[in-house]
Formats: C-alpha cells, sequence, structure tokens
C-alpha cells in the first residue's frame, strides 16, 4: 500500500519552511521534499539578506501587502528568537531632476502601501547621513534593515521539525498525478523512484516551481506561469571601506531589479549589487568582466569607490514571471481549485522580497491549506 500524508511541501527553501512551521500542527501529517542535501541551499542563501520595507511595489499587490506585513513578522521573530539583524535604514538616491521626479513617485507609492515612515531628503539632509554619498536628494526608509538569513532557515527548520514536520532531503519530486480526490506524488532518492500519496501539494519549489506546476498538469503558458531565470550578481568592496556608508543605499530602481546598491552583512563588510541580467542556465558563477558596469554605476553616488578594489563575491537567481521588457508581475499564490486541481497550491514567482515576506507568505498559505482540509 502507498504511503499517505496530508501535506507535501515541494522545497525547503525560506518559503517552504516557514508553510511547514504554520502548517504544521497536531495529528496531520506534513511531509517536505527536497532534492538537494539540506535546507536553503538555494535563493534563500544566495540573496542581499536586506528586509524591505514594501515601497516599490503596487498598492494591493501580494508583493506589497505580504512584504509589509512579513517584515514587521520578521523582526518579532529576530528579537524573539535572537536572530541576528540591523535596522539600518536605506536610502534611495536621485542623482538628476528625472530620478528626483521618480524618487517622489515612489514616495507616494510607499505611503500607500502603508509604509508611513518614509522621508524624502534634500541635498543638504542627504550629506548630513551620508557623508560619502553624492546625491541631489533621497528617500529614508527607516524600517529597512539587514539579518542573519543563514539562522533565520536554521530557526525555521528547527521549528518545523519541532512541531512536527518531516524533512525527506535528497529527494526530488519528479512527479504529480491525479489519484481521485488526492494526488500521487512521485519522488527519485538514491534509492530509486517511489510514491507517496498527498491530500495536499504545496509548490515551493522556486526556480523549479514552473516546471512542478507543468508536471501537475497545467499548461504554464496558457496560465502565464513561465519563469524567467533573472541573475543577480554581487561584488565585495576590500575591507577599506567598511564604514564608507552607515545605511543601505540604493540607486533610483531600474526595471528588473533594484539597481546595484550598496549593501552591508551584519559583520560590516560592504558589497554592491546584485545587478539583472536574463539568462538560460543555473549557473552562479559571477563574471568578472561586469566589474566595470558595476563601478560605473556606484560612482554615480559613490564616487569614491576604485575599480581595484572590486572581487567578484557570488551570485543568485531570481524566478521571474516577468521577462525582459514585460511589465510588473506579482507572486502567484494560487490554490487551483478554479483550474481543476483542489488541493494543490502554486507559489510562483517567488524574488524578492520573497525574504522578507516568507513569514506573511506561510500565513497566507496556511490559510489556504487549513481551509481546504477543515
Ligand atoms: C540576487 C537576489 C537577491 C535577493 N535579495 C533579497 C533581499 O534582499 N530581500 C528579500 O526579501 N528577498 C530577496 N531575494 C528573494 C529571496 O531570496 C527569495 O524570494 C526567497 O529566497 C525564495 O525562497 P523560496 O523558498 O521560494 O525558494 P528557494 O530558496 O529557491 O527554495 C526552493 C527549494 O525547492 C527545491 N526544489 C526545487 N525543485 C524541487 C523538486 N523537484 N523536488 C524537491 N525539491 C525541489 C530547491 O532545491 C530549493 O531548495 C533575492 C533574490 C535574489 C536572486
Amino acid at each position: 500500500m502507498l504511503a499517505e500524508i496530508d501535506v507535501a511541501i515541494i522545497g525547503a527553501g525560506v518559503v517552504g519552511l516557514a508553510t511547514a512551521g504554520e502548517i504544521t500542527q497536531g495529528k496531520k501529517e506534513i511531509f517536505v521534499f527536497e532534492k538537494n542535501r539540506t535546507f536553503g541551499l538555494e535563493t534563500s542563501s544566495r540573496n542581499s539578506e536586506v528586509i524591505h520595507a514594501g515601497i516599490y511595489y503596487p498598492e494591493d499587490s501580494l508583493k506589497a501587502k505580504l512584504c509589509v506585513e512579513g517584515k514587521s513578522l520578521l523582526y518579532k521573530l529576530c528579537d524573539k528568537h535572537n536572530i541576528a539583524y540591523k535596522k539600518l535604514g536605506k536610502i534611495i538616491v536621485a542623482v538628476n531632476a528625472n530620478e528626483i521626479t521618480q524618487l517622489e513617485k515612489i514616495y507616494q507609492q510607499g505611503r500607500k502601501n502603508g509604509v508611513e515612515d518614509l522621508m524624502l531628503l534634500s541635498q543638504t539632509e542627504l550629506k548630513k547621513l551620508e557623508p560619502n554619498v553624492e546625491a541631489r536628494a533621497g528617500l529614508l526608509s527607516p524600517s529597512s534593515g539587514i539579518l542573519d538569513s543563514h539562522t533565520l532557515l536554521k530557526y525555521l527548520y528547527n521549528q518545523a521539525r519541532e512541531k512536527g514536520a518531516q524533512f525527506v532531503f535528497n529527494t526530488e519530486v519528479i512527479g504529480i498525478e491525479r489519484a481521485g480526490a488526492k494526488y500521487k506524488v512521485q519522488i527519485k532518492d538514491r534509492d530509486g523512484i517511489s510514491d507517496v500519496i498527498a491530500h495536499v501539494v504545496v509548490n515551493c519549489a522556486g526556480l523549479n516551481s514552473d516546471k512542478i506546476a507543468q508536471l501537475a498538469g497545467i499548461d504554464i503558458g496558457k496560465v502565464g506561469y513561465k519563469l524567467h531565470y533573472c541573475k543577480g550578481e554581487y561584488f565585495s568592496l576590500s575591507s577599506k571601506y567598511r564604514n564608507i556608508v552607515s545605511r543601505l543605499i540604493y540607486p533610483t530602481p531600474e526595471q528588473a531589479g533594484h539597481g546595484i546598491h550598496v549593501t552591508m552583512g551584519l559583520d560590516g563588510r560592504v558589497r554592491l549589487g546584485p545587478n539583472a541580467r536574463y539568462v538560460q542556465t543555473l549557473d552562479y558563477a559571477v563574471d568578472e568582466t561586469q566589474k566595470e558596469a558595476f563601478c560605473n554605476s556606484v560612482k554615480r553616488f559613490l564616487p569614491c569607490v576604485e575599480f581595484e578594489d572590486l572581487e567578484p563575491e557570488s551570485a543568485g537567481i531570481r524566478p521571474k514571471l516577468q521577462g525582459p521588457g514585460d511589465s510588473f508581475r506579482d507572486f502567484v499564490i494560487a490554490h487551483e481549485e478554479k483550474i481543476g486541481f483542489p488541493g494543490l497550491i502554486n507559489l510562483i514567482g517567488i524574488e524578492s522580497p520573497g525574504l522578507t515576506a516568507s513569514l506573511a507568505i506561510a500565513r497566507y498559505v496556511g490559510g489556504m491549506v487549513k481551509e481546504f482540509l477543515a
């Protein structure tokens, strides 16, 4: 007889981990299948570790709502469980008149999204806060910060396990088939291929989430779930730049990303990035030929940065629904009942601010699961 479980979560990134912790309760059998040897080895450990305020996204989008809610849940969780963070604040800078206009729009957007502490800064005010930054105006977001995402991942994993979630590593989901009112989930591990029956399947497979939806039988082209990979590379700055800024410094945003910005680790190390380049393959090598573009881009507002002080550091890849030149796409977080897949919950396109929003995403998905299993 096939093993039968209540919920199969595919993927143990920050979203799968948070979701497992949220929905595990009582006697329900929750299994998390992860193809890697442990949790959090993909996008969740290849990002800027920034707790975003929720400024940029269109009002009422899931990105805006879950970012604002997630930020506050995350700060509370970090306080309660000693997860290191710093609420440094962030400044988006404008270097010309066009960008000043854009900054004002971002300010209005942020206010609409419920980010109430934003402040527009004159050149003099900006200079007082960040003497090394050269720009004509700024937008200060005091509630933005950085966190130790590795400790967060570890906390979420331990918490889900303590509540009873079972983690199955080195196990890839390779098939999903309807089996009456349930799903037969085909998994591949070192011992071969086997099946489990699950009442609910939650697809938290990050860069593979479109393929998982397709495996389940969804026409991803038709419903607009096809993902585009958008690489974000980082260069580090040498230690002489340690105290060059006190806050995260961002340019006015570009189309596919937030623009190459200056971030800090909790240890004070300064890094530049990420850029945003659409790619075809999942390759995390940093292209050193990007160094000049990084340097020029940051020099626009931080002129003291020297080319020779940049070192290639790391890269992550965004699972983007928005292709090159496309307009804004929101997170897809959908119980697919309406298209004939009751009990299948897809999370697709969970790019930034997915780390910030993770706890709020988990609550949102938890609500869907609880309603379905009630
Ligand atoms: C360059 C970059 C910078 C970013 N900066 C920030 C930031 O500063 N702040 C912020 O809030 N967000 C940021 N993000 C976004 C954030 O990192 C992601 O939204 C978040 O980590 C997504 O988590 P996840 O759990 O959905 O995906 P992942 O971490 O990718 O986890 C998905 C998991 O699913 C597993 N999986 C896939 N297919 C299968 C399968 N078939 N079977 C079993 N397991 C499978 C994978 O192995 C993986 O472990 C950034 C992203 C990038 C790329």
